[in-house]
């Protein structure tokens, strides 16, 4: 049985990989500190004998006992106001914690799949974002704290291939949306999902101009997949390249959720893209991959999850209490 360890496993994206890996066949290890993440990811997971979970911090020290074909870096905040309130800890787990995961892979011989990000695009000059684009980062904005933790990642990741042969392999994920999201994370469709269930108006940043591409889960976790188990190890984007505007996105989710409320207009937070869609060519060549399902069936999907959850759950704080957390 191949065995694989997945970092931020109690996490959106690293709770779907690990369902996904499991139904494959494989053994997984999850690992996770619950800084963004929620135990009740992996709750179903408990008593599966094919799955294991180490509560750690990865910018720590890490062992794993026996062999690991491969590992999955997914450990990282990913909202904007998760990695604003955390910056610290944002830059050491793209940097010390990637640093780790290398080297646990290069004592293991496994090959590593790192999850990087279009924010490494930054703001972009060149629309739609091929993987040749260098990008347009603000290195010392609020957003850089991820981004060039997410830059840095890359290079690293690049070095170890190059320097100690290591077999590796960059994603560069584009906004992805599905269930077990976190209703609180201030993502724009969990923001808006949430206000239209609350019954609270839908809050637009700026002028909702600035688009966005939004990719359904299960299409991410099959391009993820495919190309770990590809012979490339330069960066690939995997995304949805349908953009719309967020002004017009929030008028699709008052459809959807038949709300009565309106959209209101607050601060475009500093830095915010105003554009972003994945040029996926390469991914299409390469992994013969391409998103199948439509933004209004995901958006449904997503939309039912967040509908079946309990009242304490929706009306729980506006955002997850940092305060406790020591990036010592
Ligand atoms: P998430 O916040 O739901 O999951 C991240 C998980 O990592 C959480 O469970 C968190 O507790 C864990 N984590 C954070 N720091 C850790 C540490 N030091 N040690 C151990 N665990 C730690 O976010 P997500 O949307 O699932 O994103 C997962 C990965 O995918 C991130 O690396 C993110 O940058 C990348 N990504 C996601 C998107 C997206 O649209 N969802 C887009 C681009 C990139
Ligand atoms: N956004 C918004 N209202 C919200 C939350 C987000 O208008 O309540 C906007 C945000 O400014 C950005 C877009 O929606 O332009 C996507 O934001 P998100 O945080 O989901 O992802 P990212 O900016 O990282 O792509």
């Amino acid at each position: 049985m191949k065995k694989v360890l997945i970092t931020g496993a109690a996490g959106f994206l690293g709770s779907h990989l690990t369902d996904r890996f499991l139904k494959e066949g494989y053994y997984v290890i999850g690992m996770d500190n619950f800084i963004t993440g929620d135990k009740k990811n992996i709750k179903h997971l408990e008593h599966n004998p094919n799955f294991e979970f180490i509560d750690h911090d990865v910018t720590k020290h890490i062992s794993i006992d026996g062999d690991l074909d491969y590992i999955l870096h997914f450990a990282s905040p990913a909202s904007p106001i998760d990695y604003l309130k955390i910056p610290i800890q944002t830059l050491k787990v793209g940097s010390l914690g990637t640093h780790n995961l290398l080297g646990l892979a290069k004592a293991k011989r496994s090959r590593i799949l790192i999850a990087s990000t279009s924010e490494i695009y930054g703001d972009p000059l060149v629309h739609p974002q091929t993987e040749d684009y260098y990008g347009n980062v603000n290195t010392i904005g609020p957003r850089g704290v991820y981004d060039e933790a997410k830059r840095f990642q890359e290079s690293i990741t690049m070095a170890y291939n190059r320097f100690h042969g290591l077999e590796t392999r960059i994603v560069r994920i584009f906004n992805t949306y599905g269930p077990k999201m976190r209703l609180n994370d201030g993502r724009v469709i969990p923001a808006f999902m949430g206000q239209a269930l609350r019954g609270e108006d839908l809050t637009i940043f700026g002028d909702g101009s600035q688009t966005r591409s939004f990719c359904y889960v299960d299409d991410q976790v099959e391009g993820i997949y495919r190309l770990l188990l590809s012979d490339y190890d330069h960066p690939v984007n995997i995304g949805n390249p349908h953009e719309i505007s967020i002004k017009d996105f929030a008028e699709e989710i008052i459809k959807l959720t038949g709300t009565q409320q309106k959209v209101i207009y607050q601060d475009l937070p500093v830095n915010d893209p105003m554009q972003r869609q994945p040029d996926i060519s390469l991914a299409k060549k390469l992994l013969g991959w391409e998103p199948k399902v439509s933004r209004a069936e995901g958006m449904k999907i997503t939309y039912d999850y967040f509908k079946s959850l309990t009242e304490e759950e929706l009306y729980k704080s506006e955002h997850k209490d940092f305060s406790n957390y020591t990036t010592k």
